[in-house]
């Protein structure tokens, strides 16, 4: 039996992961908050802990859960940017992600972002409620005949190039290990990031959050876009400068920002908050732009992807418990 502690949970997490471990000798113990240093000891007697993006697995936190017994980080995404591997690894934790869960889930979900925010269905939904049918300002412009930027050509980032050269775009793409044979196939074409800031109406942003990718959009970067772009970005919310960000958008540089991420996430996002006052003074300014989107952090939420999160997760339990090898691809540590 292994007794996993799964932090951050939400009613759809329990309820894929308690059917997924039917097979498996796992004892869940469902908490609600996140995992830090301070919250450990609620993880006293667990083998596992299964983690997800918000959690902070700093060396402290790290080093707490290795002298309480804990040997596997198992998290239930893709991104691990909120663990300190370098410490897991002389700890003797082992960390597993999910390496692969639907990428169309993530993939559709930019694309509805783009398609509600160029057509401004996000401000029609609410007036026609109001009763007010107006369509001033409800302008927006064709996707076909204009020009993407995928920054990140992996398995999210070659679903929306996909779908959008299905709407007539053409499609750039910026990633230091191009792929030749997806793109010849897909009438992609490789440019540098900048030829790719400077030529595209829409940017999309599918590349993980590392030392070297973070504040990919900044002043400089965001200066090279087309004035009237629009960006979007699902992957993850450190990747744009939210100051400089706030700049262009004030400047009426960029034409619009879609985000399901956001740098300072931790703490906002997955909560219901709607009876506070609201703390973070950027997130409040982005919420006033009528050509801002947000959405929090929901691209991965499809039954498909909690199905596949929860089926990897099980597994790499399992095989803990069983003393075998983790799902390929899955061993961070
Ligand atoms: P992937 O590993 O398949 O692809 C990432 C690609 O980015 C790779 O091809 C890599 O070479 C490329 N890359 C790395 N550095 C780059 C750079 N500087 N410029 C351009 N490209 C660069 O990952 P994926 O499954 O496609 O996921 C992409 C990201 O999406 C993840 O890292 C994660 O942060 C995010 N994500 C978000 C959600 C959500 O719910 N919002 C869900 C899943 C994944």
């Amino acid at each position: 039996m292994i007794t996993t502690a799964v932090f951050d949970t939400k009613p759809y997490d329990r309820d894929h992961l308690q059917p997924a471990a039917v097979s498996g000798n796992i004892e869940w113990r469902f908490l609600e908050f996140r995992l830090t240093h301070d919250t450990v000891p609620t993880a006293k007697g667990a083998q596992a802990v299964c983690v997800f993006v918000n959690d902070q697995l700093d060396r402290a936190c790290l080093a707490a859960l290795a002298d309480q017994g804990v040997k596997l980080v198992a998290l239930r995404c893709t991104g691990f940017n909120n663990v300190d591997l370098v410490a897991a690894k002389e700890l003797k934790l082992a960390v597993t992600r999910v390496p692969v869960y639907s990428p169309y889930a993530v993939a559709e979900h930019a694309v509805a972002l783009l398609l509600t925010l160029n057509r401004k269905v996000h401000r029609a939904f609410n007036r026609v409620r109001e009763l007010n049918f107006a369509l001033n300002g409800l302008v927006g412009f064709d996707l076909h005949g204009k020009t993407a930027g995928i920054v990140g050509t992996g398995k999210i980032g070659r679903i929306v190039a996909q779908i959008l050269r299905g709407f007539g775009m053409k499609v750039l793409a910026s990633d230091p290990f191009p792929n030749a044979e997806w793109a010849g196939q897909h009438g992609v074409e490789y440019v540098t990031p900048a030829a790719l800031a400077g030529r595209s109406d829409v940017v999309s942003l599918h590349l993980p959050l590392t030392p070297e990718t973070k504040y990919l959009i900044r002043r400089e970067t965001l200066d090279l876009m087309k004035p009237g772009a629009i960006l979007i970005n699902v992957s993850r919310g450190a990747l744009i400068d939210t100051t400089a960000l706030i700049e262009a958008l004030k400047s009426g540089h960029l034409g619009g920002v879609a985000l399901d991420v956001y740098e300072e996430e931790e703490g906002i996002f997955f909560e219901d908050l709607s009876g506070q006052v609201l703390q973070d003074d950027e997130l409040a300014r982005l919420l006033t732009f009528p050509n801002v989107l947000i959405t929090a952090h929901q691209a991965f939420l499809t039954r498909e992807a909690l199905a596949d999160i929860a089926r990897t997760t099980v597994a790499n339990l399992v095989a803990l418990d069983g003393g075998r090898p983790f799902v390929e691809g899955s061993v961070l540590t």
